[in-house]
């Protein structure tokens, strides 16, 4: 991996990735992949809520949902003479296949999703996997069926066992002849303009709030705040959706709102004040929005009580509605009441009362 000469950053980062002036981050691949940084725990956190709250396990659901999403990774990201080597009724030359999954796994790993070795791989039937330092294991199960089965052009069955405390040894087996049906490629969206300013590296373009705030570890796998120390992982936010609509498909609806409380209750405890040189104390506890990926904090009103947040291009409306009222109570060290709309595509806007008590 080549560093910034300026900022040290990893290359590849300021060349596969764009952080606009709305709030969003985007790969520069042709579905113009958009990536968001969520912490780990608060990804565990997530999907421990759901998986206890409709009282049974999620992970088969993630997983599934996964598959399709990184299925996409390959043929998005991947450079086409890595993927046109042959395929279909012809068996991929198993050198070929692993230089594939190799690639993918050193992506992964930048992204901070963890390291991942392929221990034993037969050609259109088989493959063992392990995985140290995973950000979750569903969802790396879900990527490694996806991408055995665009390279090998079959069906497969995964399973996976904990090997240790930061260890799964993953096993894919072929199940059938055929794929699964691809699910219709969503094109590029279109995203509300924002105005958010970051200060960038000059020589390789990453914002200098990623450098300053980011600790890349290639070797295990892992992003950490260098100030708090918290994990962080990069990811798909149509990793994040796709696993989202699942559960609601199986769920219900209301598993949205559900997923706002969870937010909010991760944040109102685990939200840590960075100082920053800002003038407002407001704008300051949504400041990281932006360099994140979450969305673009455009607007904060505030009220004779309370505050109206205005966030464009929120990567997925109830976690980041959930996401402003929890910061708030924990900054503010009060109970709200708050309610939060879409009130148009891509403008939620949030309103924050105390609770009087
Ligand atoms: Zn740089």
């Amino acid at each position: 991996m080549k560093y910034c000469k300026e900022c040290g950053f990893p290359a590849p980062y300021g060349k596969f990735l764009e952080w606009t002036s709305d709030g969003t981050i985007l790969g520069n691949d042709e579905m113009r992949t958009r990536l968001v940084y969520l912490d780990v725990d608060e990804l565990s956190h997530l999907f421990n809520g759901i998986s206890k709250w409709v009282e049974r396990p999620i992970d088969k659901i993630i997983c599934q949902a996964e598959k399709t999403v990184g299925r996409r990774f390959v043929e998005t990201l991947l450079p086409g003479f890595l993927t046109k080597i042959p395929k279909g009724r012809f068996a991929r030359p198993e050198p070929g296949a692993k230089l594939v999954g190799n690639y993918m796994f050193n992506y992964m790993g930048g992204l901070g999703m963890g390291r991942a070795v392929i221990l034993q791989y037969q050609s259109g039937k088989y493959a063992k996997v392990k995985i140290t330092n995973g950000h979750s294991i569903a969802l790396i199960a879900g990527d490694g069926a996806g991408v055995f089965e665009y390279l090998e052009r079959i069906r497969v069955h995964i399973s996976w066992v904990k090997a240790g405390s930061e260890q799964y040894i993953l096993e894919l087996t072929k199940s059938g002849d055929e794929a699964e049906k691809e699910t219709e490629i969503q094109p590029a969206k279109e995203y509300v303009k924002g105005n958010a300013e970051l200060e960038k590296c000059p020589s390789c373009g990453v914002p200098l709030l990623i450098t300053r705030n980011i600790y890349l570890n290639l070797e295990k796998g892992t992003l950490r705040h260098k100030i708090t120390g918290v994990r962080v992982v990069a990811l798909p936010v149509e990793s994040f959706n796709a696993v989202m609509r699942a559960l609601s498909r199986e769920f219900g609806e209301e598993l949205n709102d559900f997923v706002e409380g969870l937010e909010r209750k991760y944040f109102r405890e685990n939200f840590v004040p960075i100082k920053e040189d800002q003038g407002n104390k407001h704008e300051a506890i949504y400041s990281d929005f932006n360099w994140k990926g979450i969305g673009n904090p455009s607007g904060l009103v505030q009220t004779s009580t309370g505050l109206e947040v205005t966030v464009l291009n929120p990567f997925h409306p109830q976690a980041v509605a959930g996401r402003v009222a929890g910061i708030y109570e924990a900054s503010t060290n009060t109970a709200v009441r708050s309610t939060a709309n879409e009130i148009s595509p891509g403008v939620l806007k949030v309103v924050m009362e105390p609770v009087s008590r």
